[in-house]
């Protein structure tokens, strides 16, 4: 078995919770692909914090919406690094607009299928086809795949339908690839994020400052980044080792229903 540090890619992590996600994980001991689509200047910080931290990250540009951009993640992936044991399907954009859903666009919901469906099932075909071999050849002991939802999966916002139906998928996408690898050696998991602190919940930071005052989540405070990416490690560490297919809650109890 090679002695070469684990790998982990990291879709959209320049920034949010991807970056949180990405330099726990180089803490840890990852080598580790930050991603980003168009903040280059926000990739290459993040690669900077890992090194200066004495770990090993690489950038790469490239829209996981894209058959290219996928191809060459994961590409320079090996390049760089000669392995991949994790790909953390985490990029993903909003509604553009938050337009009602009576007046939604074919053309958003392209955007969004594309960038929050398509690419992470694509961008899993592949790395799974790459995990399967690099562990009949004895190069990584296993693989693992989690996948990124949110609350907004079973939560309906009808501003957003395009988002809550691509994010709806994810969940019957993880089950999917968890029957489907399980024999191949590969774990596949869904993090559920409630509502976390991030570029994209910025513009709706009052309403839910609000929601969160008035109890909206059991526990009554912003998700930060950081939670989510300590059930990453969880995972990464191998602490669910006969767990597949499951999804995991980082909402503050939203989840919860209550009389
Ligand atoms: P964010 O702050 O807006 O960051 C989005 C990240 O995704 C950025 O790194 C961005 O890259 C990247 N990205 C966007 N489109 C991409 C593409 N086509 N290809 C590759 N990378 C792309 O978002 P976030 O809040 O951290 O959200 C991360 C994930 O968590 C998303 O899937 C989101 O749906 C999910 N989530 C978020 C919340 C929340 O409350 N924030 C809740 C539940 C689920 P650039 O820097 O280049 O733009």
């Amino acid at each position: 078995m090679s002695k070469s540090l684990p790998v982990a890619v990291v879709t959209g992590s320049s920034r949010g919770i991807g970056r949180a996600i990405a330099t726990a994980l180089a803490a840890d001991g990852f080598a580790v692909t930050i991603n980003y689509n168009s903040r280059r200047d926000a990739a290459d910080e993040v690669v900077a914090e890992i090194e200066a931290a004495g770990g090993r990250a690489i950038a790469v540009g490239a829209s996981v919406a894209e058959p290219a951009g996928r191809t060459a993640l994961l590409e320079q992936t090996l390049a760089a690094f000669g392995r991949l044991d994790l790909l953390v399907n985490n990029a993903g954009i909003t509604s553009p607009g938050r337009k009602d859903l009576l007046e939604a666009t074919e053309e958003n919901w392209d955007l969004v299928f594309g960038t929050n469906l398509k690419g992470p099932f694509f961008l899993s075909q592949s790395a799974a086809l790459s995990m399967i071999d690099q562990i009949g050849a004895k190069q990584i002991p296993s693989g693992k795949i989690i996948n990124i939802s949110s609350l907004s999966s079973y939560a309906v916002s009808a501003n957003r339908a395009d988002y809550c139906m691509a994010k709806a998928g994810l969940q019957m996408m993880t089950w999917l690839l968890a029957e489907r690898l399980a024999d191949d050696g590969i774990q596949v998991f869904e993090i559920c994020p409630g509502v976390i602190a991030s570029d994209m919940t910025a513009p709706v930071k009052e309403k839910y400052d609000q929601l969160i005052a008035e109890g909206m989540t059991p526990i009554r405070r912003w998700g930060q980044p950081e939670d989510v990416a300590k059930a990453i490690l969880a995972i990464a560490r191998d602490l669910f080792p006969f767990s597949t297919g499951e999804r995991i809650n980082v909402d503050g109890g939203f989840h919860l229903r209550k009389l």
